[in-house]
C-alpha cells in the first residue's frame, strides 16, 4: 500500500515531493490512511518534544479597520466589521502580558494591525517587556518589516515572531506575497526565531496550493509550522465559501508534520481542537483583546481560548503540556 511507503519514508526521514504530499492530502479525511498519518504524526510531535505541547497567548495592542483588506480578517476595512479605533495604553498591555504570564502561558504575543506606529510598537514592547520575568519568551506579530526594523525588534526584547506567507497572498490580500517572504529573511536575519503556518485554509483551496504552502514553511527552518483553516467573518465575501472541517484541518496537519523537517519542532493548528491534537498538533493559542478571526472587540467573550482551556484540550487529547519558557523559541 502506498500509505505504507508514505510512513516509511517519513520515518527514514526522507524528502517529500509536491505530488506525494497531494497523494496525501486526497485521501478522504475520515479514510484509513488518513488516520494512520494523524497517528504517526502524533508519534512525531511527541517524540520531538518528550510529548510536551505548548500554549502561547497573544493579546492584541490595537483594534482599527485595517487597509491591507485581507479578505479573512474582520479588521479588514473592506469588510466593515469594526468601525471604531482602539489603541490599548502600555497600563493595560503590562497588565494583559502579565495576566498570560501568571496563567502559564509558554510564550506571550503581541500583535498589532498592520498600520500601527512602528515607534509606538517598540516603546509598548519596551514596558512590557520590562514588567515580564526574564525567562519568559516574548514574541510579535505584525506586519512586514524591513531589515532595520527587525533588528530593533531584537534589541526590545522579542525573542522571535509569528510571520506567514498566507494562502493566496496578493489575491484575498493587498499584500505582495514577496514582501511577506522577504519579511521572514529579515526576521531571521535580525536573530529573530520565525514560527509559521499553512493559514488560512478554506474549502476553495485546492490540494496542490496547500502542498506548495507546507513545502515553502518547511523551507526556511521555522520553530514551528502547522495548518489552520479559514473561520468565516458573518456576512464577508469568503464566508459564503464555508468552511473546512475540524478532521480536515486534523488531517492537514498531520500531513505538515510528516513533510516538515524534523528540526521543526512545533505543528501548531488554529482554533484549538482535541483532533488536532490527537493528529500531531502540538501547539495552539490562546488569545485576549481584538482577534482578528472574530467579531467580538474582545475575543475572550467570543471565540477566543484561554490558556486554561487549551491546556485542558491537550490533556482530553492524551498530551502532556510544558510548563515554564517555550522550547519551540528556544530551539
Ligand atoms: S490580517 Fe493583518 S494585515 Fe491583513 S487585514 Fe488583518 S490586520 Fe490587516
Amino acid at each position: 500500500m502506498k500509505i505504507d511507503y508514505f510512513i516509511k519514508k517519513s520515518q527514514d526521514h526522507g524528502k517529500f515531493t509536491k505530488d506525494e504530499l497531494v497523494e496525501m492530502l486526497a485521501y478522504a479525511p475520515d479514510s484509513s490512511e488518513s488516520y494512520r498519518i494523524m497517528a504517526e504524526a502524533s508519534r512525531i510531535s511527541r517524540e520531538l518534544t518528550g510529548d510536551k505541547a505548548e500554549v502561547h497567548a497573544q493579546f492584541a495592542l490595537n483594534l482599527e479597520p485595517c487597509a491591507c483588506n485581507c479578505l479573512f480578517c474582520s479588521f479588514a476595512e473592506t469588510n466593515g466589521i469594526f468601525q471604531q479605533k482602539n489603541q490599548i495604553s502600555p497600563e493595560e498591555a503590562v497588565r494583559s502580558a502579565r495576566q498570560l504570564e501568571e496563567e502559564g502561558a509558554n510564550a506571550i504575543f503581541m500583535m498589532t494591525t498592520a498600520q500601527y506606529p512602528f515607534g509606538k510598537f517598540l516603546e509598548m514592547a519596551r514596558q512590557v517587556r520590562s514588567s515580564l520575568k526574564s525567562a519568559t519568551t516574548l514574541i510579535a506579530n505584525v506586519g512586514d518589516q524591513p531589515l532595520m526594523n527587525a533588528v530593533k525588534m531584537k534589541d526590545a526584547g522579542f525573542a522571535g515572531v509569528y510571520h506567514a506567507l498566507r494562502l493566496r497572498e496578493g489575491m484575498d490580500t493587498a499584500l505582495p506575497p514577496e514582501k511577506r517572504r522577504e519579511s521572514i529573511r529579515n526576521f531571521q536575519e535580525a536573530g529573530l526565531k520565525v514560527g509559521t503556518c499553512v493559514e488560512p485554509v478554506g474549502p476553495e483551496h485546492v490540494i496542490e496550493e496547500i502542498a506548495e504552502m507546507i513545502l515553502y514553511t518547511g523551507s526556511f527552518n521555522p520553530v514551528f509550522s502547522g495548518a489552520a483553516r479559514r473561520i468565516s467573518i458573518p456576512g464577508t465575501t469568503l464566508a459564503k465559501k464555508g468552511m473546512i472541517s475540524e478532521l480536515r484541518m486534523a488531517q492537514i496537519v498531520a500531513v505538515t508534520r510528516l513533510a516538515v523537517p524534523r528540526t521543526v519542532l512545533g505543528n501548531c493548528t488554529h482554533e484549538p481542537c482535541t483532533i488536532g491534537a490527537a493528529a500531531g498538533a502540538n501547539l495552539f493559542w490562546a488569545e485576549m483583546g481584538a482577534n482578528p478571526r472574530d467579531t467580538k472587540a474582545k475575543t475572550e467573550t467570543g471565540r477566543g481560548h484561554t490558556i486554561s482551556r487549551c491546556r485542558v484540550l491537550f490533556h482530553e487529547s492524551g498530551c502532556g503540556v510544558l510548563d515554564g519558557p517555550s522550547r519551540f523559541y528556544a530551539s
